[in-house]
C-alpha cells in the first residue's frame, strides 16, 4: 500500500470501453486497448491492505490480492507477476472473463465500491506477457510417471501445465480440432481474443505437454485402452449436455441451442468458415435463457447485424444495490448488471420492446408458431410471478426468425461412451462422482471442471485443474508440493 489513503483520495476507475458503434462492427475485445495501464497503479493503491482480506476466500484459486495489488501500486511488475503466477496458471483468462466474486468480497465494497481487482490481474498478466516475465518453466527432471488428460478446456489445461511442470509426461487429448474448451468456441472474441489462448499453448508444448486434438476419447481412442497406457487418467471433459425448452413448436426450422451457434462464429474469426450459417443478419432474434450464455449470444448477433435482439430471463429484474437479508457481504450478489453486450444492445435500441437495456425480465415461453414452410415466425409468451407462475393478461407475441436457446447445462455430454466404457458412477444430478481426492470409483481415474462439480466458472475450473493435479501428484509420486486450492466440495461463498 504506497499510499494508505488511496481509498479515501482515488475514485474507482474500470478499464475503459471502446465506443459501442466502433466496437460493434469488430471482434476484437471491447476494451480500449492501452487505457489500462495509465490507471491502474492508483486503482491498485485503492486497496486498503484490511489485515483479514475476504477477496482471498472469495477467490476460488486464492489469488494474493493485498500482495499484488501493493507490488502494482509500486510498480514493481516483475515481483506482482511471482505472485499472481504462484497461485494462478492463467491469469489473463481470470482477468478477462472472470466475474471477479473477489470484488463482491472486497472489504471496500462495504460501503465504497470495491478495487478494481479483476483490472489489475489482467494488468500483471499483460505485463507479464509483454515483459518475458513468464517464460516457459520446464521441469528439471521427469518422473517417468504419464499422465492422460481427456479435455482441453481451463481445467484440463491447468492439470496438465501443474503435472507438467512436476515432471510427469501429460498428454491432453481433446476432441475438437482446437485447444480451449468452452474458451475456444463458446466464448466470443469480444470477451477473449484467442490469441491469449494460443500464446500459453505455446509455452505449455514448449514445458513438454502434448496435445493430441481431433481426438474423441471413447470414439476415436477406447477409454479402457487409454486407461491401460497411462499411469493415471484426468477426465475434464466439461459439461455441455445442454437443457432443453420442451414446448410447443420446438421442432420448428430457425431455433437453435446457444452452444450450436456460438461455435460457428467463432469459426468465422478463426478464418474456417466466410459467413456462419446460422448468421443472424437481417433476422429478429429472440435468445431463450438471461445468463451469461445468453449475453454471449447477444453480443454474437449484434456483430452480425441482426435485424432486432431480445434477450428473455425468467427471473424479476434485480434491483441495483445488494439484498442484505438475502445476499450479504462478502457473498457474490443478485443486482442488475450491465455487461459489454447488454450496453450494445441498449445503445443501439437492439430490442424495442425490452424491459431494460435488450432484456425482457420475468418472461416465460409458452410456445412457438410458424409458416408453412415450418419456420420459426412468433414466439408466444407470458409474464411469470417469483413463483413462475402466469399473470393473468400478460400474454404477448415477438416477432421472431431465430431463436437461441441458452438455458444451461445438465452435466457432461455422453455420447462418445467415455463415461460407459469407463463405467464410471454418476451423482444424482449426472456429474461425474468422485470421493475427497478427485478420484472416481475407477482406480487411477480422475475427473475435475464443470464434468464433476456441473456447469461453473472459468476461476472454478482452474482452481479444479490445479488440485486434480496435486492428487495425481500425490497418488504417483507419494506426497506432492503442489497447491491444491480448493477440495471437490468446496463452493461459493453463501449465506
Ligand atoms: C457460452 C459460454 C460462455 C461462458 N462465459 C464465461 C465467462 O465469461 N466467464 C467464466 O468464468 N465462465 C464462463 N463460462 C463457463 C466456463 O467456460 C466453463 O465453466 C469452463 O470452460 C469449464 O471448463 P472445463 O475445462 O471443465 O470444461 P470445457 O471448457 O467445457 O472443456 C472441456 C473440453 O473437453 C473436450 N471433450 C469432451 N469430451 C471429450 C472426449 N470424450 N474426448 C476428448 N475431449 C473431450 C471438449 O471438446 C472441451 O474442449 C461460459 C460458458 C459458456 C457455455
Ligand atoms: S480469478 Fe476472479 S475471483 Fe480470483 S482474483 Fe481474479 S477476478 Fe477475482
Amino acid at each position: 500500500m504506497a499510499d494508505p489513503k488511496g481509498f479515501m483520495t482515488t475514485p474507482r476507475q474500470d478499464w475503459p470501453r471502446r465506443p459501442v458503434e466502433e466496437r460493434v462492427r469488430d471482434w476484437d475485445e471491447v476494451y480500449a486497448p492501452g487505457a489500462l495501464l495509465p490507471i491502474v497503479s492508483k486503482q491498485a493503491d485503492r486497496c486498503m491492505d484490511c489485515g483479514v482480506p475476504f477477496c482471498h476466500d472469495a477467490c476460488p484459486l486464492g489469488n494474493l490480492i493485498p500482495e499484488w495489488n501493493d507490488l502494482v501500486s509500486r510498480e514493481d511488475w516483475r515481483a506482482a507477476s511471482d505472485r499472481l503466477h504462484a497461485t494462478n496458471n492463467f491469469p489473463e483468462f481470470t482477468g478477462r472473463l472472470c466475474p471477479a466474486p473477489c470484488e463482491a468480497g472486497c472489504v471496500l465494497a462495504i460501503n465504497q465500491p470495491a478495487v478494481t481487482i479483476k483490472n489489475v490481474e489482467v494488468a500483471i498478466a499483460d505485463r507479464a506477457w509483454a515483459e518475458g516475465f513468464a517464460p516457459p518453466n520446464p521441469p528439471d527432471r521427469l518422473s517417468g510417471k504419464t499422465v492422460a488428460v481427456i479435455g482441453s478446456g481451463p481445467t484440463g489445461l491447468a492439470a496438465a501445465q501443474q503435472l507438467t511442470r512436476a515432471g510427469h509426461t501429460v498428454a491432453v487429448y481433446e476432441k475438437d480440432d482446437r485447444i480451449g474448451g468452452l474458451m475456444r468456441y463458446g466464448i466470443p472474441a469480444f470477451k477473449m481474443e484467442k490469441h491469449h489462448l494460443d500464446r500459453r499453448i505455446e509455452q505449455m508444448i514448449a514445458e513438454g505437454t502434448r496435445f493430441r486434438t481431433g481426438t474423441a476419447v471413447g470414439r476415436d481412442v477406447g477409454a479402457a485402452e487409454l486407461r491401460a497406457r497411462y499411469d493415471a487418467v484426468v477426465i475434464a471433459t466439461g459439461a455441455t449436455a445442454w437443457r432443453e425448452l420442451p414446448v410447443p413448436g420446438r421442432e420448428l426450422a430457425g431455433i437453435h441451442q446457444a452452444m450450436e451457434y456460438l461455435p460457428l462464429a467463432n469459426r468465422v474469426c478463426e478464418g474456417d468458415l466466410e459467413v456462419s450459417p446460422m448468421s443472424a443478419a437481417g433476422l429478429h432474434v429472440v435468445i431463450v435463457g438471461g445468463g451469461d450464455t445468453g449475453a454471449d449470444c447477444l453480443g454474437t448477433a449484434v456483430r452480425e447485424g441482426a435485424a432486432s435482439v431480445t434477450q428473455l430471463d425468467i427471473y424479476a429484474q434485480p434491483g441495483a444495490d445488494r439484498d442484505e437479508d438475502t445476499d450479504p457481504w462478502p457473498t457474490y450478489p443478485k443486482i442488475y448488471r450491465l455487461s459489454a453486450a447488454h450496453e450494445e444492445a441498449r445503445d443501439l435500441r437492439s430490442a424495442p420492446a425490452a424491459d431494460a437495456d435488450a432484456r425482457l425480465f420475468a418472461a416465460s415461453t409458452l410456445r412457438f408458431t410458424g409458416d408453412e414452410d415450418g419456420r420459426v415466425r412468433s414466439l408466444h409468451l407470458v409474464e411469470v410471478d417469483a413463483r413462475r407462475r402466469p399473470v393473468a393478461g400478460s400474454g404477448r407475441e415477438l416477432p421472431v426468425d431465430l431463436v437461441l436457446l441458452a438455458l444451461g447445462f445438465s452435466g457432461p455430454d455422453r455420447a462418445d461412451g467415455l463415461v460407459d466404457q469407463l463405467g464410471l458412477t454418476l451423482e444424482p444430478r449426472g456429474t461425474i462422482a468422485r470421493d475427497r481426492d478427485f478420484a472416481t470409483n475407477v482406480p487411477g481415474v480422475f475427473a475435475a471442471g464443470d464434468a464433476a462439480r456441473g456447469q461453473s466458472l472459468i476461476v472454478w475450473a482452474i482452481a479444479e485443474g490445479r488440485a486434480v493435479a496435486a492428487a495425481v501428484d500425490r497418488r504417483l509420486s507419494g506426497g506432492s508440493r503442489l497447491p491444491a486450492p480448493i477440495s471437490p466440495y468446496d463452493r461459493p461463498m453463501s449465506v
